[in-house]
Protein backbone atom coordinates (compact mmCIF):
# COMPACT_ATOMS: atom_id res chain seq x y z
CA UNK A 1 0.00 0.00 0.00
CA UNK A 2 1.27 3.65 -0.77
CA UNK A 3 2.59 5.63 2.27
CA UNK A 4 -0.17 8.25 2.64
CA UNK A 5 0.43 11.10 4.72
CA UNK A 6 -2.50 13.79 5.81
CA UNK A 7 -1.44 17.54 6.64
CA UNK A 8 -3.13 19.32 8.92
CA UNK A 9 -5.95 18.10 11.73
CA UNK A 10 -9.02 19.06 11.40
CA UNK A 11 -12.57 17.21 9.74
CA UNK A 12 -11.14 16.73 6.60
CA UNK A 13 -8.18 14.98 8.37
CA UNK A 14 -10.48 12.68 10.57
CA UNK A 15 -12.52 11.64 7.48
CA UNK A 16 -9.68 10.31 5.67
CA UNK A 17 -8.15 8.78 9.08
CA UNK A 18 -11.64 7.28 9.38
CA UNK A 19 -11.83 5.09 6.22
CA UNK A 20 -8.09 4.59 6.29
CA UNK A 21 -6.55 4.14 9.61
CA UNK A 22 -3.19 3.47 7.87
CA UNK A 23 -2.59 7.23 6.82
CA UNK A 24 -0.39 9.26 9.03
CA UNK A 25 -1.42 12.74 10.30
CA UNK A 26 0.58 15.32 10.92
CA UNK A 27 -0.60 18.51 12.20
CA UNK A 28 -0.48 21.19 14.98
CA UNK A 29 -2.80 21.01 18.01
CA UNK A 30 -2.20 25.01 18.20
CA UNK A 31 -2.99 26.04 15.21
CA UNK A 32 -7.02 26.13 15.55
CA UNK A 33 -8.99 23.47 13.07
CA UNK A 34 -12.69 25.09 12.28
CA UNK A 35 -14.08 21.96 13.32
CA UNK A 36 -13.79 22.87 16.94
CA UNK A 37 -15.49 26.20 16.37
CA UNK A 38 -19.34 26.05 16.89
CA UNK A 39 -21.88 23.77 15.61
CA UNK A 40 -22.30 20.84 12.84
CA UNK A 41 -24.74 19.17 11.20
CA UNK A 42 -24.53 17.32 8.38
CA UNK A 43 -27.27 15.29 5.97
CA UNK A 44 -25.68 12.57 4.71
CA UNK A 45 -25.50 9.06 6.61
CA UNK A 46 -22.78 7.81 5.96
CA UNK A 47 -20.54 10.39 6.93
CA UNK A 48 -22.69 11.02 10.45
CA UNK A 49 -21.49 7.67 10.97
CA UNK A 50 -18.05 8.77 11.29
CA UNK A 51 -18.73 10.67 14.25
CA UNK A 52 -20.30 11.01 17.57
CA UNK A 53 -23.74 12.14 15.95
CA UNK A 54 -27.51 12.03 16.91
CA UNK A 55 -30.10 12.96 14.21
CA UNK A 56 -32.34 16.33 13.56
CA UNK A 57 -35.11 17.49 11.58
CA UNK A 58 -33.13 20.55 9.45
CA UNK A 59 -34.84 23.50 7.89
CA UNK A 60 -32.92 25.62 5.65
CA UNK A 61 -33.82 29.42 4.91
CA UNK A 62 -32.72 32.35 2.99
CA UNK A 63 -33.31 35.77 4.09
CA UNK A 64 -36.16 33.64 6.16
CA UNK A 65 -38.05 32.34 3.25
CA UNK A 66 -38.40 28.75 1.65
CA UNK A 67 -35.13 27.79 -0.22
CA UNK A 68 -36.01 27.72 -3.38
CA UNK A 69 -33.90 28.18 -7.50
CA UNK A 70 -35.25 31.49 -7.00
CA UNK A 71 -34.09 32.52 -3.84
CA UNK A 72 -30.85 30.56 -3.44
CA UNK A 73 -29.90 32.24 -7.03
CA UNK A 74 -30.76 35.56 -5.83
CA UNK A 75 -28.73 34.89 -2.81
CA UNK A 76 -25.65 33.71 -4.45
CA UNK A 77 -25.55 36.54 -7.16
CA UNK A 78 -26.07 39.00 -4.07
CA UNK A 79 -23.05 37.34 -2.17
CA UNK A 80 -20.70 36.45 -5.21
CA UNK A 81 -21.37 38.66 -7.84
CA UNK A 82 -23.49 38.16 -11.54
CA UNK A 83 -20.49 36.34 -13.06
CA UNK A 84 -19.25 34.13 -10.75
CA UNK A 85 -19.17 31.18 -12.66
CA UNK A 86 -19.64 28.66 -9.64
CA UNK A 87 -23.71 28.85 -9.89
CA UNK A 88 -23.82 25.06 -10.05
CA UNK A 89 -26.77 23.18 -9.45
CA UNK A 90 -28.52 23.73 -5.83
CA UNK A 91 -26.39 22.20 -3.59
CA UNK A 92 -27.26 19.95 -0.49
CA UNK A 93 -26.31 22.47 1.70
CA UNK A 94 -29.51 24.18 0.95
CA UNK A 95 -31.60 21.69 0.87
CA UNK A 96 -35.04 23.44 2.22
CA UNK A 97 -36.34 20.14 4.75
CA UNK A 98 -34.30 16.96 5.61
CA UNK A 99 -33.43 14.89 8.03
CA UNK A 100 -29.63 15.69 9.29
CA UNK A 101 -27.30 14.93 11.83
CA UNK A 102 -25.70 16.84 14.66
CA UNK A 103 -22.56 15.86 15.52
CA UNK A 104 -18.92 16.22 17.08
CA UNK A 105 -15.43 15.03 16.50
CA UNK A 106 -14.06 12.64 18.96
CA UNK A 107 -12.49 14.57 21.47
CA UNK A 108 -9.42 11.99 21.56
CA UNK A 109 -9.08 12.80 18.04
CA UNK A 110 -5.13 13.88 18.12
CA UNK A 111 -2.25 14.35 14.71
CA UNK A 112 -0.12 11.06 15.02
CA UNK A 113 3.29 13.18 14.14
CA UNK A 114 2.48 17.04 16.03
CA UNK A 115 4.32 19.49 14.50
CA UNK A 116 3.68 22.52 12.09
CA UNK A 117 4.81 22.25 8.49
CA UNK A 118 7.56 24.10 7.39
CA UNK A 119 7.94 22.84 3.87
CA UNK A 120 6.95 20.69 0.86
CA UNK A 121 9.57 18.87 -1.57
CA UNK A 122 7.34 17.83 -4.49
CA UNK A 123 10.24 16.11 -6.53
CA UNK A 124 11.61 14.30 -3.33
CA UNK A 125 7.92 13.40 -2.01
CA UNK A 126 9.28 14.45 1.52
CA UNK A 127 7.20 17.20 4.03
CA UNK A 128 9.48 19.36 6.58
CA UNK A 129 8.21 20.01 9.64
CA UNK A 130 9.79 23.12 11.92
CA UNK A 131 11.46 22.51 15.16
CA UNK A 132 13.46 19.64 16.80
CA UNK A 133 11.80 16.29 16.83
CA UNK A 134 11.27 13.90 13.31
CA UNK A 135 11.38 16.60 10.63
CA UNK A 136 11.78 14.81 7.26
CA UNK A 137 8.51 12.46 6.69
CA UNK A 138 8.23 10.53 3.21
CA UNK A 139 5.17 10.33 1.50
CA UNK A 140 3.65 8.48 -1.40
CA UNK A 141 0.70 10.54 -1.37
CA UNK A 142 -0.06 13.54 0.15
CA UNK A 143 -3.54 15.01 1.27
CA UNK A 144 -3.51 18.49 1.98
CA UNK A 145 -6.02 19.66 4.29
CA UNK A 146 -4.27 23.05 4.81
CA UNK A 147 -6.00 25.59 3.34
CA UNK A 148 -4.55 26.89 0.14
CA UNK A 149 -3.47 30.71 0.46
CA UNK A 150 -1.07 29.05 3.35
CA UNK A 151 -0.21 25.50 1.53
CA UNK A 152 1.16 27.04 -1.36
CA UNK A 153 3.78 29.25 0.13
CA UNK A 154 4.80 25.57 1.89
CA UNK A 155 5.34 24.40 -2.02
CA UNK A 156 9.46 24.62 -2.66
CA UNK A 157 8.75 24.34 -6.15
CA UNK A 158 8.11 27.66 -7.72
CA UNK A 159 4.55 28.93 -7.35
CA UNK A 160 3.75 29.25 -11.13
CA UNK A 161 0.77 28.11 -11.29
CA UNK A 162 -1.15 30.42 -9.29
CA UNK A 163 0.54 33.65 -9.32
CA UNK A 164 -1.98 35.36 -11.17
CA UNK A 165 -4.33 34.52 -8.89
CA UNK A 166 -5.15 36.36 -5.19
CA UNK A 167 -6.99 34.51 -2.21
CA UNK A 168 -10.21 36.66 -1.15
CA UNK A 169 -11.93 36.16 1.58
CA UNK A 170 -12.90 37.60 4.48
CA UNK A 171 -12.41 36.52 8.62
CA UNK A 172 -15.25 35.64 10.52
CA UNK A 173 -16.13 35.42 13.73
CA UNK A 174 -18.77 32.61 15.58
CA UNK A 175 -20.80 33.84 18.66
CA UNK A 176 -22.85 31.21 20.07
CA UNK A 177 -25.16 30.67 22.86
CA UNK A 178 -26.63 28.01 25.08
CA UNK A 179 -29.92 28.37 27.10
CA UNK A 180 -32.05 25.41 29.08
CA UNK A 181 -35.28 24.58 26.82
CA UNK A 182 -38.31 22.69 27.59
CA UNK A 183 -38.89 20.38 24.51
CA UNK A 184 -41.74 17.81 23.63
CA UNK A 185 -39.52 16.62 20.83
CA UNK A 186 -37.37 13.39 21.27
CA UNK A 187 -35.66 14.52 17.75
CA UNK A 188 -33.52 17.57 17.56
CA UNK A 189 -34.69 20.31 15.44
CA UNK A 190 -32.04 22.73 13.34
CA UNK A 191 -33.06 26.16 11.58
CA UNK A 192 -30.19 27.64 8.84
CA UNK A 193 -30.64 31.06 7.84
CA UNK A 194 -28.67 32.49 5.10
CA UNK A 195 -28.31 36.20 5.01
CA UNK A 196 -28.08 37.87 1.65
CA UNK A 197 -27.60 41.56 3.33
CA UNK A 198 -24.09 43.29 1.76
CA UNK A 199 -24.43 45.69 5.21
CA UNK A 200 -25.26 42.87 7.86
CA UNK A 201 -21.84 41.68 9.09
CA UNK A 202 -24.07 38.26 10.18
CA UNK A 203 -24.12 35.76 7.10
CA UNK A 204 -25.76 32.95 8.81
CA UNK A 205 -27.64 31.83 11.52
CA UNK A 206 -28.17 28.47 13.09
CA UNK A 207 -30.48 27.45 15.89
CA UNK A 208 -30.73 24.19 17.30
CA UNK A 209 -33.00 22.61 19.85
CA UNK A 210 -31.37 19.34 20.83
CA UNK A 211 -31.77 17.41 24.22
CA UNK A 212 -33.52 20.46 26.78
CA UNK A 213 -30.96 22.96 25.14
CA UNK A 214 -31.02 25.60 22.59
CA UNK A 215 -28.22 26.82 20.85
CA UNK A 216 -28.36 29.81 18.61
CA UNK A 217 -24.58 30.37 16.53
CA UNK A 218 -24.02 33.42 14.41
CA UNK A 219 -21.43 33.41 11.55
CA UNK A 220 -20.06 37.07 11.36
CA UNK A 221 -17.79 38.43 8.64
CA UNK A 222 -15.12 40.29 11.36
CA UNK A 223 -15.55 43.99 12.12
CA UNK A 224 -13.91 45.70 15.22
CA UNK A 225 -16.91 45.70 16.84
CA UNK A 226 -17.65 41.71 16.89
CA UNK A 227 -13.80 41.60 17.59
CA UNK A 228 -13.93 43.76 20.82
CA UNK A 229 -16.87 42.37 21.99
CA UNK A 230 -18.98 38.85 22.44
CA UNK A 231 -16.21 36.45 19.58
CA UNK A 232 -15.27 33.08 20.78
CA UNK A 233 -12.96 33.29 18.21
CA UNK A 234 -11.99 34.54 14.83
CA UNK A 235 -11.76 31.95 11.64
CA UNK A 236 -8.97 32.38 9.33
CA UNK A 237 -9.51 32.53 6.05
CA UNK A 238 -13.60 32.28 7.39
CA UNK A 239 -15.23 33.07 4.77
CA UNK A 240 -14.22 32.50 0.84
CA UNK A 241 -14.64 34.29 -2.02
CA UNK A 242 -14.61 31.95 -4.92
CA UNK A 243 -12.51 34.52 -7.05
CA UNK A 244 -9.87 32.67 -8.67
CA UNK A 245 -8.96 29.70 -10.65
CA UNK A 246 -7.76 27.65 -8.05
CA UNK A 247 -9.32 23.98 -9.60
CA UNK A 248 -6.48 24.50 -12.27
CA UNK A 249 -4.27 24.89 -9.66
CA UNK A 250 -5.25 21.84 -7.33
CA UNK A 251 -5.64 19.66 -10.38
CA UNK A 252 -1.84 20.48 -11.49
CA UNK A 253 -1.02 19.24 -7.35
CA UNK A 254 -3.17 15.59 -7.76
CA UNK A 255 -0.93 15.27 -10.93
CA UNK A 256 2.12 15.17 -8.76
CA UNK A 257 0.32 13.18 -6.01
CA UNK A 258 -1.00 16.21 -3.88
CA UNK A 259 -4.63 16.13 -3.41
CA UNK A 260 -6.06 19.31 -1.77
CA UNK A 261 -9.02 17.90 0.81
CA UNK A 262 -11.77 20.17 2.35
CA UNK A 263 -13.23 24.06 2.03
CA UNK A 264 -10.13 26.14 2.92
CA UNK A 265 -7.56 23.59 0.86
CA UNK A 266 -9.47 23.35 -2.13
CA UNK A 267 -10.53 27.37 -1.73
CA UNK A 268 -14.08 26.33 -2.50
CA UNK A 269 -16.40 27.92 -0.23
CA UNK A 270 -19.57 25.33 -1.29
CA UNK A 271 -17.56 22.20 0.33
CA UNK A 272 -19.43 20.85 3.39
CA UNK A 273 -18.21 17.88 4.91
CA UNK A 274 -20.38 15.43 2.92
CA UNK A 275 -18.30 16.44 -0.34
CA UNK A 276 -14.92 15.98 1.13
CA UNK A 277 -16.43 12.60 2.59
CA UNK A 278 -16.88 11.15 -1.33
CA UNK A 279 -13.85 13.65 -2.37
CA UNK A 280 -11.59 11.56 0.54
CA UNK A 281 -13.55 7.90 -0.69
CA UNK A 282 -12.32 8.91 -4.49
CA UNK A 283 -8.62 9.84 -4.09
CA UNK A 284 -8.40 5.95 -2.02
CA UNK A 285 -10.52 4.55 -4.71
CA UNK A 286 -8.25 5.98 -7.43
CA UNK A 287 -4.79 4.86 -5.67
CA UNK A 288 -6.26 1.09 -5.13
CA UNK A 289 -6.50 1.87 -1.04
CA UNK A 290 -8.83 -0.33 0.62
CA UNK A 291 -8.99 -1.84 4.10
C1 LIG B 1 -18.23 28.59 10.93
C2 LIG B 1 -18.25 27.39 10.03
C3 LIG B 1 -19.21 26.42 10.22
C4 LIG B 1 -19.24 25.30 9.39
N1 LIG B 1 -20.21 24.38 9.59
C5 LIG B 1 -20.25 23.28 8.82
C6 LIG B 1 -21.25 22.30 9.05
O1 LIG B 1 -22.08 22.44 9.94
N2 LIG B 1 -21.25 21.18 8.24
C7 LIG B 1 -20.35 21.01 7.24
O2 LIG B 1 -20.42 20.00 6.55
N3 LIG B 1 -19.39 21.94 7.00
C8 LIG B 1 -19.33 23.06 7.76
N4 LIG B 1 -18.37 24.01 7.53
C9 LIG B 1 -17.44 23.84 6.41
C10 LIG B 1 -16.28 22.90 6.60
O3 LIG B 1 -16.70 21.61 6.20
C11 LIG B 1 -15.73 22.86 8.01
O4 LIG B 1 -15.21 24.11 8.31
C12 LIG B 1 -14.64 21.80 8.23
O5 LIG B 1 -14.49 21.66 9.60
C13 LIG B 1 -13.32 22.15 7.57
O6 LIG B 1 -12.37 21.19 7.99
P1 LIG B 1 -10.96 21.08 7.34
O7 LIG B 1 -10.30 19.92 8.04
O8 LIG B 1 -11.05 21.00 5.86
O9 LIG B 1 -10.20 22.45 7.67
P2 LIG B 1 -9.64 22.98 9.07
O10 LIG B 1 -10.49 22.53 10.19
O11 LIG B 1 -9.37 24.46 8.89
O12 LIG B 1 -8.25 22.24 9.20
C14 LIG B 1 -7.06 22.71 8.59
C15 LIG B 1 -5.91 22.20 9.41
O13 LIG B 1 -4.69 22.73 8.88
C16 LIG B 1 -3.83 22.94 9.98
N5 LIG B 1 -2.70 23.79 9.59
C17 LIG B 1 -2.70 25.04 9.09
N6 LIG B 1 -1.42 25.44 8.84
C18 LIG B 1 -0.61 24.39 9.19
C19 LIG B 1 0.81 24.16 9.14
N7 LIG B 1 1.69 25.04 8.65
N8 LIG B 1 1.28 22.95 9.58
C20 LIG B 1 0.43 22.00 10.04
N9 LIG B 1 -0.91 22.16 10.08
C21 LIG B 1 -1.42 23.35 9.66
C22 LIG B 1 -4.74 23.53 11.05
O14 LIG B 1 -4.16 23.34 12.33
C23 LIG B 1 -5.96 22.62 10.89
O15 LIG B 1 -5.83 21.46 11.68
C24 LIG B 1 -18.29 25.15 8.34
C25 LIG B 1 -17.32 26.13 8.16
C26 LIG B 1 -17.29 27.24 8.99
C27 LIG B 1 -16.22 28.26 8.78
Amino acid sequence: MPKVIILGCGASAYIVKSLYPESIIIGKASLTPTFSLGLHYIHNKNVARLFPSEPLFITTVIDGQEATEETILKYKKKIYGESNRRYNNKPHQFEYCSVGYKFDIDKSFRPDIEGKVKSVNIKDKVVLLEGNGVSEISYDILINTIPLNIFEFLLEEDRRWSKDETYQFSPICVHIEQHPHISPMRIGNLVVNYLSNPVTPIYREVTCYHRNIVTYQSEHILTDNCRNSWTKAVINPGKLLNSGNYEYFVSILRNRNIYCLGRFAQWDNKIMLEDVYNDAVEILLDNRITN
